[in-house]
């Protein structure tokens, strides 16, 4: 971090600021004389300085921070690619690691089939929302902990680790005890509360990027999950919104390569909420794999017509076997190797 001072600035000022810094906050500070002014270079942990705070100071014209403000989630400190692992199913490094499943669960013989489909296509994961974040009241709210028991089934039966999304910390108990990877949805990507107490569990979690968020904003997200001592992120790229009203988010994909520089967390995508509609996936993850995605989050359902929450833009067991097998060359051109 960089502290210009002002013009004029007394010596002593300087020297009080000095000595203030670096005894209350810990870093240390060099300071170099100009014609004018006088510039001082913080070194050392700087993430927790407020930097308009530090604007307030008598004698301070401009803060300029050189660092990222996150440090567990940075590359700089962690240049090798993390690897997640959810019930012993890795995310990031060289695998590619497909979750697939209904946005809903909505019945035993629903999640059970679906499962079973998207297991035999190749899929490594099931996600079904147990509770869903509607923009309704009035619309289909999730099962709650009766979907949570029908994953349960669906893992018994499949062998497939489940992921589902949590809304709030009182649930964060029960998650621990039955949930293979935890969601953390759009919508509540800066949920600090949520966040904070995700990050006691030790289940890792999917961090799905917000309706409206930065690149920043993301992993300074993912850092509040990690430094309250869960280091098992995984990002996951959704959509955004923009001008565009043709397709229900805007899928960016140079959200991968930005956030593979800038952290070391595996980033995967999840083409059915950035498009929209079923004929938009195979499209969408193409491109991901292609960008260098570390793997999808795909919405299969066994009825789509009929599926009680985003059936528009969920395959059938048959369009996702489909995408599984035209994938596999890309997958494969891309260096990395599916996971089973
Ligand atoms: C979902 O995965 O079902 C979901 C609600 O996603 P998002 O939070 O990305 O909208
Ligand atoms: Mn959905």
């Amino acid at each position: 971090m960089v502290i210009i001072m002002k013009p004029g600035t007394s010596q002593e000022a300087i020297h009080e600021l000095v000595v203030r810094l670096e005894q209350q906050e810990q870093v240390q500070v060099g300071v170099t004389h100009g014609v004018g002014c006088s510039i001082l270079g913080l070194v050392g942990d700087t993430a927790h300085l407020d930097m308009h705070k530090l604007e307030m100071i008598p004698g301070v014209e401009r803060v300029m921070r050189v660092q990222e403000p996150y440090k567990k989630a940075n590359r700089k400190f962690h240049p090798e690619d993390s690897v997640v692992s959810a019930a012993g199913v890795p995310v990031g490094g060289g695998s590619f690691t497909v979750v697939a499943g209904p946005c809903s669960v909505e019945s035993e013989e629903q999640i059970i089939e679906v499962a079973r489909d998207v297991k035999a296509a190749g899929a490594a994961m099931l996600r079904g929302g147990a509770f869903k974040p509607r923009t309704s009241p009035y619309s289909f709210q999730g099962m709650g902990l009766d979907g949570l028991e029908l994953l349960m089934e669906a893992r018994q039966d499949t062998g497939l680790p489940v992921v589902t999304e949590i809304m709030s910390p009182k649930y964060c108990e029960v998650f621990e005890e039955k949930v293979d990877l935890v969601q953390v949805g759009a919508r509540n990507m800066q949920n600090f509360d949520l966040l904070k107490e995700v990050g006691k569990m030790s289940k890792p979690v999917l961090l799905k990027r917000g309706l409206s968020n930065t690149y920043e904003e993301w992993v300074m997200s993912a850092e509040y999950i990690m430094a309250a001592g869960n280091e098992n992120v995984i990002l996951c790229e959704r959509g955004i919104r923009t001008f565009e009203t043709g397709t229900r988010n805007t899928f960016d994909v140079s959200a991968i390569p930005m956030l593979k520089r800038m952290s070391h967390l595996p980033v995967v995508v999840d083409p059915s909420h950035a498009g929209g509609y079923h004929w938009l996936v195979e499209p969408l993850a193409m491109s991901a794999i292609a960008a260098g995605a570390d793997g999808l989050i795909v919405e299969v359902h066994n009825d789509p017509a009929h599926a009680k929450c985003d059936g528009q833009q969920s395959l059938t067991p048959e369009q996702f076997d489909h995408l599984m097998g035209k994938s596999a060359a890309l997958v494969e051109l891309m260096g990395k190797t599916f996971v089973k």
